[in-house]
């Protein structure tokens, strides 16, 4: 690791429980919950069962109210929904692609606005759920990097847009018509790919990420969930001791020089030692593969020798190669390297043994592709000038 200054993150997650004001039960850990009921009067010895009873209300049957709670006593309830509320954003506004794919905008408190992205495969179907509102990186390409943090994800936010989603696919389970725990998921898989870099709010993601994960509950496996980090080196064995999730890295370029352009963070933490990190995580999070991540720039990073050198750097680690075609926006400094580069550059891979799927850009009529999110609501309300003057470009 080098020896520069941290990268400090000023940062304020707003306060889960305003003064005065009710507790939102959604985004609190199990302990969390245990310690608030007993604080709000349930009676210690009850209160392991009380939140096992609330915990399956709220996540595995998608409970809104207190009032569905119908093996909790009448006078329990009504103590509960004065000091308790289930609250998850609101979706704003609400967007389906010619493909499936869906793009929810969603309000968090403070009035800000963050995207979710549902993308229905065959096999699958996956959301793409935002850490925070804005990065405090300033990758090249990336759109949200060129806008400002604003602020951290609180854990119920996060988990929160999961359980929106669910509300709109009808995810549901019914009282009575069984809980479709064995048949194939709308929703099946998370990937934390939208906004915001997920290691820079690390506490939060991992309690979000426990409660999708918790069998009573929405019970994904961990397996289908996927953090994608731009190489926060030192958090990410804590990744895989602390949520044992599925992890992405966000590579893109083969030699120093070229990675501290695009990933800035590549400075404090280079290539080498995001490496090392790596090599150490499938072993510590029980996991099969990591996936490398590599935006496709024309002239930048696609030539043949980058993906001769991407094989020999990621040796020996157990790897998927996404190859991403860059996803283009007004004043982007970058244009997507041409369709038979990119096919080249697969090849290349591909024949070194390494699965090297292309990510097919979906959405892209509403929107919702990597890199684009909420930039594309923001620039809808902005004009050109500003968006050019915040990426640091003139007209
Ligand atoms: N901050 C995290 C996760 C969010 S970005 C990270 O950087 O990994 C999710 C993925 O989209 C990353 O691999 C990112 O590099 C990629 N991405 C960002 N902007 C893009 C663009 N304009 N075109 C294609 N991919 C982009
Ligand atoms: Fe932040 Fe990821 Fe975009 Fe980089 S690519 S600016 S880390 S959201």
């Amino acid at each position: 690791m080098s020896a520069s200054a941290p990268i400090t993150q000023d940062v304020l997650t707003i306060p889960r429980k305003l003064p005065d004001g009710p507790t939102n039960i959604v985004g609190l850990t199990r302990d969390q919950l245990r310690a608030a009921l007993i604080a709000a009067g349930t009676p210690e010895k009850q209160a392991k069962m009380r939140v096992n009873q609330i915990w399956q209300w709220v996540y595995h049957w998608g409970a809104r109210s207190f009032d569905e709670m119908t093996n909790l006593a009448k006078g329990y309830r009504a103590q509960l929904a004065e000091q308790f509320v289930i609250e998850v954003p609101e979706v704003v506004s609400r967007h389906v692609s010619a493909d499936g794919t869906r793009k929810y905008l969603v309000r968090i408190a403070g009035g800000h606005e963050v995207e979710v992205v549902y993308i229905p495969e065959t096999d699958r179907g996956t959301l793409c759920i935002s850490s925070q509102v804005g990065c405090t990186l300033t990758c090249s390409f990336c759109h949200t990097g060129t806008q400002k943090l604003v602020r951290n994800l609180t854990a119920g936010e996060i988990v929160g847009q999961v359980m929106v989603a669910r509300d709109d696919l009808g995810e549901w389970p019914e009282p009575g018509e069984g809980t479709g725990e064995n048949g194939p998921r709308l929703l099946s898989n998370i990937v934390l790919m939208g906004m915001g870099e997920p290691l820079y709010n690390f506490d939060n993601v991992r309690d979000a990420m426990k409660i999708a994960m918790d069998p009573e509950g929405i019970s994904l496996s961990r397996r289908r969930i996927t953090l994608s980090t731009s190489g926060v080196v030192p958090e990410i064995a804590r990744t895989a001791e602390e949520i044992g999730c599925m992890l992405a890295i966000s590579f893109h370029a083969t030699e120093d020089q070229t990675r501290d352009k695009l990933v800035p963070i590549n400075k404090r933490w280079p290539i080498a030692d995001l490496l090392d990190a790596l090599r150490a995580y499938p072993k510590l999070s029980n996991s099969e593969r990591i996936t490398f991540e590599y935006v496709m720039l024309k002239d930048v990073n696609d030539t043949d020798e980058d993906a001769r050198r991407l094989v020999k750097l990621i040796k020996g680690i157990p790897a998927k190669i996404n190859l991403i075609p860059f996803n283009e926006w007004p004043g982007a400094p970058y244009e997507r390297s041409d369709w038979d580069r990119i096919e080249k550059f697969a090849d290349i891979i591909y024949k070194a043994g390494y699965a090297s799927p292309i990510r097919t850009p979906r959405g892209e009529d509403i929107m919702a592709a990597c890199g684009q999110l909420k930039s594309a609501t923001e620039r809808a309300r902005k004009s050109r000038a500003q968006i050019a003057a915040e990426a640091g470009l003139s007209e």
